[in-house]
């Protein structure tokens, strides 16, 4: 099934035709029949379900059940396909997120297990290869985080938008040593500026057609912006999807310094921001759920370690599909060069998928493992 065309991809949100008259749309019954593409939202709503909930609004956002799930009934090539509006989408819509949740972070049980997080550089008890460093381009490991007194941005407004990068610009002149920089608006960028920070993989896109029918692209690019350290080497993004995405990447395999620059970088970007706003906790999270994202699929750690990385002969033998199926058996993904939704061009972005119920050196380790089978099998291939 090929997704459905959509007249202004980028800057509206468009919702499901059905959807927009909360209504139960049952192209999602014909999802099921047809079992291709379906998202884990459509696998787990029921037209049952969407009358019990329909007429439902959480209390910060007035989230819907319908918004929560229009990215899945849009566009059937989703995997995740639903998103939250503010923290207790959680609760309120469990009916959907349980589901959603133990099915994308298989062997977490919601009733019982509590998530505990861990950024000790000095417990990654594995090491890259040596011919997987050697392949390696550059590495970067991200968070969300999202601040706990706004609604999540796709249940958010303009004004908690403006707050939002207001509170990040005054956060910004604290920040110190390797994590001193500056903060770059997207409206007083150049489309110049813009484009050579995307292309160099430091700046979000946007202009995504799943991520505009998740409510993330309302009134771009108001207020969103990207903090850069002097060296680009920690970085902010504010207001992509999730409030905060923190970042740290640098060129080569690294990997341990670069988990410890981005642990330093959090607890920094936490501490100052307790400071400012006099408020305990700042990140929206509880024990279960660990960190509180938009999608479902960031909740726990919401952490992606990635390097990309050079692998020629597997590319043409088995193309990026093939990669992420061996890459799904250490618990990795194979990404495009362009991140998420891309094609590969000369290099693959391999990343861990858990993310929740596992401590962040656990998923570090998962990464590095990946990378060295994958490396090995890259060597093993005959060169023509
Ligand atoms: P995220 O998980 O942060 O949303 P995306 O898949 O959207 O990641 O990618 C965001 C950007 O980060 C893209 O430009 C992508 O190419 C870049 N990127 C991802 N991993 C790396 C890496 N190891 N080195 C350099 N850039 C990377
Ligand atoms: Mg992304």
């Amino acid at each position: 099934m090929s997704d459905k065309p959509n007249p202004d991809p980028f800057f509206d949100l468009i919702m499901d035709e059905d959807l927009a008259k909360n209504q139960w749309p049952a192209k999602i019954d014909q999802f099921k029949k047809d079992e291709t593409h379906v998202s884990l939202m459509a696998q787990a709503m029921t037209r049952e379900k969407f009358e019990i909930l329909k007429n439902h609004k959480t209390k910060t956002a007035g989230w819907t059940i319908a918004r929560a799930m229009n990215t899945g009934t849009c566009y059937p090539s989703s995997s995740v396909g639903c998103h939250a509006g503010d923290h207790e989408s959680y609760t309120d819509f469990a009916k959907l997120f349980k589901s959603v949740i133990e099915s994308y972070h298989k062997g977490y049980n919601l009733d019982k297990d509590k998530h505990v997080t861990d950024f000790e550089v000095t417990k990654i008890s594995v090491d890259l290869s040596e011919q997987a460093r050697s392949k390696i381009i550059s590495t970067r490991i991200r968070v969300a985080r999202n601040l706990d007194f706004f609604p999540l941005n796709p249940g958010g407004t303009q004004q908690s938008r403006l707050d939002i990068i207001k509170l990040i610009e005054e956060l910004a002149l604290t920040l110190e040593g390797d994590l001193k920089g500056e903060l770059f608006r997207h409206t007083t960028m150049t489309p110049e500026q813009n484009r050579r920070l995307v292309d160099g993989h430091f700046l979000f896109k946007g202009k995504d057609k799943m991520q505009a029918a998740s409510g993330h692209h309302e009134r771009w690019p108001i207020d969103r912006g990207i903090y850069l350290s002097e060296t680009k080497e920690f970085i902010l993004w504010i207001n992509e999807g999730d409030h905060l995405r923190i970042i740290s990447m640098e060129q080569g395999g690294d990997v341990k310094h670069v988990f410890e620059r981005l642990g330093r970088g959090i607890t920094a970007i936490e501490n100052g921001l307790k400071k400012i706003t006099g408020k305990d906790p700042v990140f929206m999270s509880d024990d279960t759920l660990g960190m509180i994202t938009c999608c479902p699929s960031n909740l726990g750690t919401a952490l992606r370690a990635s390097v990309h990385i050079c692998l020629p002969k597997l590319i043409a033998k088995m193309g990026l599909e093939g990669i992420d199926k061996i890459a799904r058996e250490s618990y990795c993904q194979a990404r495009g060069s362009g991140g998420e939704h891309s094609e590969v061009i000369d290099r693959v972005d391999i990343s861990n998928w858990r993310r929740l119920g596992f401590k962040e050196y656990e998923l570090i380790e998962d990464m590095i493992n990946c990378v060295n089978v994958l490396a090995l099998m890259e060597n093993d291939i005959p060169s023509r």
